[in-house]
């Protein structure tokens, strides 16, 4: 078999989880939108719920679908994109309660679901979902008396600790808050990570379960094993893989490994070189990327084993989207369905 495959652990997940609600005196929910980060939001979302967790949030409704069949009935299930355009039948019969973000929304939201269960999500600064002040204060009183369940807004540079922006957002999502007596929510990761002062009643954590920056002392989560499908030996000078764009300095062994761009491997991984791991000893990636197959020199290995390791403890999805110049949220999302998705637990 040549599927490489992605291990993933739910038991360091779990202590993720664990963790972060440790840092809190608040409820400690859920992000599993884009499918649990790429890694099932099924199975993320029943681990979850054991380890503790009571609510979860999903970008869109038709995600809150199969998260509610694997959750069952009693777990809070909330949809950041709001109540849109046809998804009145997706929020009833799936229990579902969407964050609305705009007037549009309130008014379809009252109308086609009335006494069903809704939060308001805020804009404090961020411009990109929710309600700014003006329109907030405008129509804050006719939201009210329906009973919101949850005040929401997001920060914009929460993981960068000591921005400006994380303060001008708290003070602007506390005024549009204070004292109307329910529950509110700030803080994704990066603004658990912020303190006290950012957690108010419930935080919304996503990355940092699932092992990734800005979360440091996060548990990684996913390792990446690769088939090796050939090795060969070439000769100095002969050259690797598109373009010829590695060039052997000395009498070489190269791997061929099975997995490629179309599996999330960018090719921009290897600006930076990027290394394929024998046990502990790093291989150097060389040649292109191609869709389907990585070539690795392996010549410095007295043996090659029948898989080399892409991402792990050393090489985490935070390290390969340096080298890509892009963030780990990209690299785990962007991880194909072409693996073999292990769950150990
Ligand atoms: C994605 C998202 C989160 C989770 O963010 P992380 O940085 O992954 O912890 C929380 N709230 C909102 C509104 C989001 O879009």
């Amino acid at each position: 078999m040549s599927t490489a495959r992605l291990k993933i652990n739910l038991d360091a997940l779990a202590i993720n989880w664990r963790n972060l609600d440790a840092k809190t005196g608040c409820e400690t929910a859920a992000v599993v939108k884009a499918n649990g980060y790429g890694l099932d939001a099924g199975r993320v979302g029943k681990t979850l719920a054991q380890a503790g967790a009571r609510n979860f949030f999903v970008a869109v409704a038709e995600e809150g679908i199969a998260l509610r069949r694997a959750l069952g009935p009693g777990p809070g299930i909330s949809v950041f994109s709001g109540h849109m355009e046809g998804d009145t039948k997706l929020l009833r019969d799936f229990q579902l309660t969407p964050m609305l973000n705009s007037l549009d929304q309130m008014l379809r939201h009252f109308e086609s679901l009335p006494g069903h269960p809704f939060g308001v999500q805020l804009d404090s600064g961020m411009n990109r979902l929710g309600m700014e002040a003006a329109e907030w204060f405008a129509v804050r009183d006719i939201a009210l008396a329906q009973n919101p369940v949850l005040l929401m807004s997001h920060l914009a540079c929460a993981d960068e600790p000591g921005h400006g922006m994380s303060p001008y957002q708290l003070k602007n999502f506390t005024d549009m808050t204070e004292g109307l007596n329910i529950p509110r929510s700030l803080s994704a990761t990066g603004g658990l990570l912020l303190g006290r002062d950012y957690h108010f009643d419930l935080c919304r954590p996503g990355i940092g379960l699932y092992g990734g920056a800005p979360y440091d002392n996060a548990l990684p989560v996913i390792e990446l094993e690769v088939p090796v499908i050939q090795t060969r030996e070439i000769a100095q000078r002969e050259s690797v893989g598109y373009g010829n764009s590695w060039v052997a300095q000395r009498d070489s062994r190269i791997a061929t490994i099975a997995a490629g761009y179309a599996d999330g491997l960018h090719r921009a991984f290897q600006r930076q070189g990027i290394m394929a791991y024998a046990g502990s000893t790093p291989c150097p990636v060389v040649g292109r990327i191609s869709m389907d197959l990585i070539t690795v020199d392996v010549t410095d290995l007295d043996e090659v084993p029948e898989t080399l390791s892409l991402i792990n403890e050393v090489q985490t999805v935070d390290v390969l989207a340096k080298a890509a110049d892009t963030i780990g949220y990209e690299v785990l999302t962007s991880l194909g369905n072409r693996y073999a998705r292990t769950y150990t637990a």
